[in-house]
């Protein structure tokens, strides 16, 4: 036919290809060969295709020529703001993950879990994309860093919520932790770290115990003066004390501080606490800290990933970040600090529905609580 090659992204991933990748790329190639005749195509039954809001949605499961197939994808459906909602059935407890792709060549890593039976996974890329293909395949490692992908020049990041400000990010066997506070318990089960950010003193972001717990035997802690202070004794050697503004290179990535205060109270003063933003395979991240919509952020530039606080009076309102994200246009946003003092979460997918179409950003909404 002279089709070109499969050539799967996976860089950096380790993901057990061999030969249920072998079959999933002979599968995908007859897909690719029935399309380009006539857009249809009756796929094995553990698949399917589904039309709607003009984007074309394939679903196939790694390894669904074996006799008895441990994925199955239940149902793509679309939701009025063009996202697609994905349902995965898997024997619970085990680790899958989900691939997209636009053209059944290039796939990328979506979303890595644990099988909770049947799955629900949200596509926040759908949107922006004429065409959707999704695959899925079991991974047959036992212990697997959960969490949604982020394609980079250098490898997958992986992005895992812990709770309210506090989450992990694996990159190539590289662990960092983000204000982990709330002992080791969240923590059980993932590896340590081998960098810590910790964006200012409140005990939401920041526990000397926790990091205690958490840390590597190499691991960096890089911190604002106020945090070096109430580090214990034994983890001061270790901290990297940056102040707004200064950058630095640790563990193979860019870290640079960035200004996070507030204009409209004084829950936090300019200089004292840090926003970071991490440059790592070429992503720019953006991790905002206790923050309005300061002129710093708003002049942001290139972010792949912004981690956005909204929970006024401490941090930003929705319309806040709303304006922000119009203003510095970061690809992807995940509302993260969302909880009020009184227990309430701020709307999260009011937020949602005002960028998603100006200026068209992805939001990504996990459980974080
Ligand atoms: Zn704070
Ligand atoms: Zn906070």
């Amino acid at each position: 036919m002279g089709l070109p090659p499969i050539r799967p992204r996976e860089r950096g991933t380790r993901s057990n290809r061999g030969s249920q990748g072998d079959e999933a790329d002979r599968l995908l190639r007859s897909v690719s060969a029935s399309l380009r005749r006539r857009l249809r195509f009756v796929l094995p039954a553990r698949a399917f295709q589904k039309q709607a809001s003009g984007a074309l949605v394939l679903l196939s499961i790694v390894g669904a020529m074996a006799a008895e197939p441990a994925l199955e994808f239940r149902a793509a459906t679309p939701m009025v703001n063009g996202e697609f909602q994905l349902q995965l059935a898997a024997p619970a407890g085990n680790f899958f993950r989900i691939q997209a792709s636009r053209d059944l060549f290039q796939w990328e890593n979506l979303v890595t879990g644990r099988s909770a039976g049947l799955n629900s996974y949200m596509d926040t890329a759908a949107p922006f994309l004429e065409t959707r293909f999704y695959r899925g395949y079991r991974l047959e490692e036992t212990n697997v860093l959960t969490g949604d992908h982020l394609a980079t020049d250098d490898g997958d990041m992986v992005i895992h919520p812990i709770n309210h400000a506090t989450f992990v990010l694996g990159w190539n066997d590289r662990m960092i932790y983000v204000d982990p506070v709330g002992g080791s318990t969240p923590f059980l089960g993932l590896a340590k770290a081998d960098l810590i950010l910790v964006t200012h003193s409140h005990s939401d972001h920041f526990s000397s115990d926790t990091i205690d717990a958490v840390r590597g035997s190499n691991a960096v802690i890089v911190a604002p003066s106020a945090v070096y202070s109430g580090l214990k004794a034994s983890l001061k050697s270790l901290a990297v004390v940056m102040a707004n503004g200064a950058a630095t290179n640790l563990v193979g990535l860019n870290v640079a501080a960035a200004p996070a205060y507030n204009l409209s109270s004084s829950f936090h003063a300019r200089g004292v606490g840090n926003g970071y933003v991490l440059t790592i395979g070429g992503c720019r991240l953006y991790v905002a800290g206790d923050t309005e919509d300061i002129p710093e952020m708003r002049a942001q530039t290139n972010i792949a990933i912004a981690w956005l606080p909204m929970n006024s009076p401490y941090t930003m309102t929705v319309s806040q970040a709303v304006s922000a994200v119009r203003a510095f246009r970061p690809r992807i946003v995940y509302p993260y600090h969302y909880r009020n003092q009184n227990g309430s979460y701020t709307d999260r997918e009011s937020f949602k529905s005002q960028v998603i179409q100006n200026p068209g950003v992805e939001v990504r909404l996990p459980s974080w609580y």
